[in-house]
């Protein structure tokens, strides 16, 4: 839960709060003044002291599920160390709070509930969900992060188990980008599950019936969102992980009437394009040089494929010029225009081409000089797959971007070894270096969380009433620009996770620019958009 504003706290119940609890931090005369003498080992501990406790604290635990829990524990114990313990060590902690091991904690998410954080809305709520979201304890809410758990992550429906995203998802607009923690809400609509051995195991704590669909799903979202603005007037409500076909609909529906935006269509476009912009950096030719190849065809790749064609747009080309450099194949192989049902988000990549099945022949027709996949399918990149894009292409270009690790489309050690250490890299779980011979190889993280936490931040920060297409290619201009020529020579084309603060702080500032040159800021525009975004961060100390 947040800090209650102005809550008039003594003794234990300082302890208790993780938003007043400092632990053995609290000196002296504040344990005498608030009445914790005796309630607290005698030693006075410096903040820096206690972050060393949390790192050894975690390296004496074996796995990560074990690590993910222990830090879950400290965010319900004492939220500032937990937040400064994120923005010191954000590239060990990443991986901890968020993918990959976030996956695990949603997978078993009811078998280790012990806390609430975040709030649950259901059907049963309909008629008075503004009541449900009042519980909250605080009014000034500025970004909510929705999940229905339709698809989480590359794991499928998991219903009320993926509260595990938003609040992981906070937790970096918390640590990673300086949104203050009263500000985020974590919200799940629990419109049941249709994931049957989920629904019917003992531990778990969601509405056990099939997935609300149709009229009654939409009235419920449009009563939250509703709900939502009134009770958090300007909200950003971030949706996350929901089914693809409720996706699209969903984003197409809100997107000019409330201040919103999807982090799998709209975050990942954004992150894709950038990576294709570096990769095309460093193999000396430019984004309209490059024929990008989809393996999937949902939010991820439809989400980079049209922010691609909005910035080959930007470059010069024409919409149709710029579409002609992206296929898709997804469960029923090429998307090809001759294909009678086709959504209209595929309809507009759809090639005229014959049908064709299985990927390396797609690969060997169409030619792609960069593969991205996006399918949650693991290992769907074998052998055969590499080596028909190593074929013809002297640096190609492969994305492995489902999440967690276990559904990558290969790991970086089959990128490289298939070949032959000429691929560039990334995945959206990131892998450890590889060593070949005499090389050595640096994949970077091809992940959306360098995106969402600036956006949301640059929204919040400058009031913003909607959140634009332009707000994403400009994200993904700055997310270009950070990668650092020693980046580049280790080849890797994302910047490093220890600089996720960083570039959210640019992405940030990007976005309220925008905000501010169309109108769309709800704030007085200050003369350095730049330093009044970083005073603005949330920066944990006690
Ligand atoms: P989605 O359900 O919207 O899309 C999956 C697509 O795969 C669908 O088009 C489906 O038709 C296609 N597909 C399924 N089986 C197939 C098969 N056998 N052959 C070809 N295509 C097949 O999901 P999504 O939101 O696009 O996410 C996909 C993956 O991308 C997930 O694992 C997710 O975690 C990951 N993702 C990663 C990032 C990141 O930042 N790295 C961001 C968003 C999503």
């Amino acid at each position: 839960m947040p800090p209650r504003s102005n809550f008039p706290v003594k003794g234990l119940s300082v302890l208790q709060d993780p938003f007043t609890n400092k632990g053995t931090a609290f000196s002296l005369e504040e344990r005498e003044s608030l009445g914790l003498h005796g309630l607290l080992p005698p030693h006075v501990s410096t903040l820096q002291e206690q972050l060393e406790r949390v790192m050894s604290g975690l390296a004496r635990l074996a796995t990560p599920i074990e690590r993910y829990v222990y830090l879950s524990e400290l965010r319900h114990r004492n939220a500032t160390l937990y937040y400064r313990a994120l923005q010191a060590y954000p590239a060990e902690l990443l991986p901890l709070v968020y993918t990959p091991t976030v996956g695990e904690g949603c997978l078993r998410w009811s078998e280790l509930f012990h806390r609430s954080r975040g709030l649950f809305v259901t059907a049963a709520d309909r008629g008075h969900i503004v009541k449900v979201l009042e519980n909250w304890p605080t009014r000034d809410v500025r970004l909510i992060v929705l999940t229905d758990g339709g698809r989480i992550l590359g794991l499928g429906d998991l219903g009320a188990n993926g509260m595990g995203i938003p609040t992981g998802k906070l937790d970096l607009y918390i640590g990673c980008a300086g949104v203050h923690p009263e500000q985020g809400l974590p919200l799940t609509l629990d419109v049941g599950t249709d994931n049957v051995t989920l629904r019917e195991s003992r531990d778990y704590l969601g509405t056990r019936q099939p997935r609300l669909t149709g009229a009654e799903y939409d009235a419920l979202v449009e009563e939250l969102l509703v709900a939502a603005e009134s009770v958090f007037p300007g909200v950003l409500v971030q949706f996350e992980d929901f089914g693809n076909a409720n996706a699209f609909r969903l984003l197409e529906r809100y997107r000019d009437r409330i201040c919103t935006f999807n982090d799998d269509i709209q975050g990942t476009g954004a992150m894709g394009l950038a990576g294709l912009k570096t990769a095309a950096r460093l193999t000396n030719s430019s984004l309209r040089d490059l024929r990008v190849l989809f393996f999937g065809a949902g939010e991820a790749a439809l989400g980079i494929a049209e922010q691609l064609v909005a910035g080959l747009v930007v470059d010069g080309l024409t919409d149709e010029e710029a579409r002609s450099r992206v296929a898709l194949v997804d469960s029923k192989g090429l998307v090809v225009a001759r294909r009678a049902e086709l959504s209209p988000q595929k309809r507009r990549f759809a090639v005229d081409r014959p049908e064709t099945l299985g990927l390396v022949r797609v690969i060997e027709a169409w030619r792609p000089t960069a593969l991205v996949g996006a399918v949650g399918i693991g290992g769907s990149f074998d052998e055969p797959v590499l080596r028909a894009m190593a074929a013809h292409n002297e640096r190609p270009i492969v994305f492995a971007l489902s999440n967690p690790t276990s559904k990558s489309e290969c790991t970086a050690e089959q990128a490289y070894s298939w070949t032959e250490g000429r691929a560039i890299f990334a995945s959206g779980s990131l892998f450890a270096p590889v060593t070949l011979g005499e090389r050595t190889f640096n994949p970077g993280q091809a992940n959306n969380s360098f995106i969402f936490p600036g956006v949301g931040f640059g929204v919040v920060a400058s009031g913003a009433k909607r959140v634009t297409h332009e707000m994403f290619l400009a994200a993904a201009d700055v997310l270009t620009g950070c990668v650092s020529d020693e980046d580049l020579a280790l080849g890797r084309i994302y910047p490093s996770a220890s600089r996720i603060s960083e570039v959210a702080s640019c992405v940030a500032t990007a976005v309220a620019t925008m905000a501010w040159e169309r109108g769309l800021a709800t704030v007085p525009r200050p003369d350095d958009i730049g330093a009044f975004i970083r005073a603005a961060r949330y920066e944990a100390h006690y």
